[in-house]
């Protein structure tokens, strides 16, 4: 973890510095070596949330884009259950950040657990994602020339779209741009989404502003769109609601 808590202060890890955890209230270890980034460590291997996995420059560069006092905040579930969110902002919308390798099923139980919430997923973990997702994209399977150009990517083209494209929120790929490429809606099987830049998506989840939408009209015989649906609800509640 980024943060332990000191005399109710909320402090990084430093040789040599002592803090309390601010989910499970447990000693932690700073950990502050040259192969990883510095972060505080549970006592013994065991992380009081067993969804929590070891961070990367990647996690804390984009935990960083947001205030201090938003990252790191831990919730339990009705259950007691306890998991730290790596974003939270006050609205209630939740950021995680996903370096890792997970499974389908439990990024579903991630995702009813922090709702509302977006994932942010490391396009660059493995070294044909990039690839592949260009590819897709050049091969104009289908696209809307709105403004930002819509693109619809296959899961049998772009294994990205085939572990993410089964969820009912937003999810930004990052592939280390400046841009992520941000699936906002679903056609059957297939992820609807376009070019975002990082920085806009930061603002409108710091500021609950809506993120541009995706709509799909349905026309009558003269062309007047009768109907507009989209089919990802847009995860970002207003300030207060
Ligand atoms: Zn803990």
């Amino acid at each position: 973890m980024k943060f332990a808590l000191a005399e109710d202060e909320r402090v990084e890890a430093t040789p040599g510095a002592v803090g309390l955890c601010p989910g499970c209230g447990a000693q932690l270890i700073a950990r502050c070596g040259s192969k990883k980034v510095w972060h505080w460590a549970h006592k013994g291997q065991r992380h009081c949330d067993d969804w929590w996995e070891p961070e990367t420059d990647w996690h804390r560069s984009w935990k960083n884009c947001f205030p201090t006092d938003l990252q790191e905040i831990p919730s339990r579930d009705e259950a007691g259950e306890l998991h730290i969110a790596d974003i939270k902002v006050p609205n209630g919308l939740v950021v995680e950040v996903q370096h890792s390798a997970i499974k389908s099923e439990e990024v579903r139980k991630r995702t009813i657990f922090h709702a509302p919430m977006i994932w942010v997923v490391d396009g660059l973990r493995r070294k044909t994602d990039k690839i592949q997702f260009e590819k897709a994209l050049g091969s104009e399977f289908w696209h809307r020339s709105d403004e930002p150009v819509v693109s619809r990517l296959s899961p049998y083209q772009v294994r990205l779209i085939e572990e993410w494209c089964d969820l009912q929120v937003i999810v930004a790929f990052d592939f280390g741009g400046e841009y992520v490429w941000l699936m906002s809606a679903r056609d059957w099987a297939c992820g609807v989404g376009f070019w975002y830049k990082k920085k806009k998506l930061v603002a409108n989840v710091r500021e609950s502003t809506d993120i541009p939408y995706i709509f799909f009209e349905e026309k009558n015989r003269m062309g007047k769109v009768i109907k507009r649906t989209h089919t990802i609800p847009n995860s970002l509640p207003k300030p207060g609601g």
